[in-house]
């Protein structure tokens, strides 16, 4: 079964994606637990919401390595 497109929410940093055992995903908004303004399984696509933040990708927090290893000296 297909998921349907879900806009913002595919890339959030609010968003549960929960699955069922149809194998469907349902995208839910956990920014509506702690906010009325938000459904909590809103209507996708998401196309504009004042909510997002988008996902920290966990491979883009390291700094550019230049190759030259910097050992830190106490002084
Ligand atoms: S804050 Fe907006 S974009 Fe993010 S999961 Fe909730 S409804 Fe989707």
């Amino acid at each position: 079964m297909t998921s349907p497109n879900p806009g913002l929410c595919g890339r959030c940093a609010w968003v549960r994606r929960v699955g069922n055992r149809r194998g469907s995903t349902f995208f839910m908004c956990g920014l509506a637990s702690v906010d009325g303004r938000y459904r909590r399984y809103p209507a996708l696509p998401v196309l504009t919401c004042a909510g997002f933040e988008p996902e920290v990708d966990s491979d883009a927090d390291h700094e550019d390595d230049d190759g030259i290893d910097t050992p830190l000296t106490p002084h």
